[in-house]
C-alpha cells in the first residue's frame, strides 16, 4: 500500500530538515546574528541546551503549517530558545507590521 512509500519519504524529508537546520546553526555560530524575534544577542557560547538564551533555529513559517519550507534555509531565523518557545506556532511576522508603501516613489516620479 502507498502508506509505506509515504512514510519513507517523510523520513527522508526529516533528515533533510535536520541537515539544513544543523547547517544553518553552524552559519549562525559563525555570523552571530541576533534573535529575530526580540533583536537581542544570542548566547552562542552556552553549552546548556536548555538555556533560554541559547540558539534555536526558528522557522518563520511554522513547519506544522508549511512542511514544504521545513528544509528551506530562507525560512529559517536565529532565535532564543526562550523566544521561540513563547512564540510557539503562531504566525508572528513582525515585518508585516510596517507596510512599505511606495507613496514617496510615486511622488518623485
Ligand atoms: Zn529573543
Amino acid at each position: 500500500m502507498p502508506a509505506q512509500g509515504s512514510r519513507s519519504s517523510t523520513l527522508r524529508k526529516t533528515r533533510a530538515v535536520r541537515d539544513a537546520v544543523n547547517d544553518y546553526r553552524e552559519k549562525c555560530k559563525r555570523d552571530q546574528p541576533p534573535c529575530w524575534l526580540c533583536g537581542q544577542a544570542i548566547d552562542y557560547e552556552t553549552t546548556d541546551p536548555y538555556s533560554p538564551d541559547s540558539l534555536q533555529v526558528d522557522h518563520m513559517f511554522p513547519v506544522s503549517t508549511h512542511p514544504d519550507f521545513a528544509a528551506d534555509q530562507e525560512n529559517m531565523r536565529p532565535s532564543h530558545a526562550g523566544c521561540n518557545l513563547s512564540r510557539g506556532n503562531s504566525m508572528t511576522l513582525p515585518e508585516l507590521g510596517t507596510t512599505s508603501c511606495d507613496w514617496e516613489a510615486l511622488a518623485t516620479t
